[in-house]
């Protein structure tokens, strides 16, 4: 496709909501007020508003390789900053998606140059999940069970922030929950590990403050 072709759809684009809504985009310039933090893969398959069907202004997002909460990411800390203490999202969603290659490239030992730093986090999981990943015999579904439990490791990670504990500590109402979408039905699926307090983590990963 001409690149020239993409000005043309996203003139139409907007032309048509312009049409529906007048006020639509004078609207949504005027300010944000998204509920949700999506932090998802980059993949292109994985786009964030469409999956879950929300318009402009309603999901505010971040993405890269296999949907990392990596602790020395600045760029992932500042968006999650931004968004629990100035957006006041209410959620933020970590979302994975089955057949990741990233999470392929981390179940493997070939080197792929820089990516593999950043993937190494992923080996971890795998490594500490070594004997439950030894008992699944296709490599596919091993594939799909740490996709999973990469999400599940990123909810732990994220809940670890000062961030995100700060904001609970002040009462906010915020939920960290992991999900995981199959690119071959276009469905998520709820991993059922959604954290809402300090509560439950590990005492040397919460922060006392008097
Ligand atoms: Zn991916």
């Amino acid at each position: 496709m001409d690149i020239k072709e993409l000005i043309k759809r996203n003139h139409e684009w907007a032309e048509n909501i312009a049409n529906t809504d007048p006020d639509f985009f004078p609207t949504l310039a005027a300010q944000q007020k998204p509920e949700f933090l999506w932090i998802g893969c980059s993949d292109s398959r994985v786009p964030a508003n469409q999956v879950v069907d929300l318009d402009p202004g309603e999901v505010f997002v971040h993405r890269n390789v296999s949907n990392m909460v990596i602790h020395t990411d600045m760029n992932m800390l500042s968006v999650v900053q931004f968004a629990v203490e100035i957006l006041e999202v209410k959620h933020i969603i970590i979302v994975g998606h089955y057949g990741c290659g990233g999470v392929r490239a981390a179940m493997e030992q070939g080197e792929n140059g820089l990516i593999d730093n950043w993937l190494l986090d992923i080996k971890d999981t795998i490594y500490h999940h070594r004997k439950a990943l030894a008992n699944i015999t296709d490599y596919e579904e091993k594939v799909d069970r740490v996709c999973e439990l990469n999400v599940i490791q990123q909810v732990y990670n994220l809940s670890h922030t000062n961030i995100v504990q700060k904001a609970w500590r002040n009462n906010k109402r915020l939920q960290i929950h992991g999900w995981c979408y199959g690119l071959n039905n276009g469905k998520v699926k709820d991993l059922e590990v959604t954290v809402d307090s300090a509560e439950k983590l590990k005492d040397i990963y919460r922060y006392k403050v008097e």
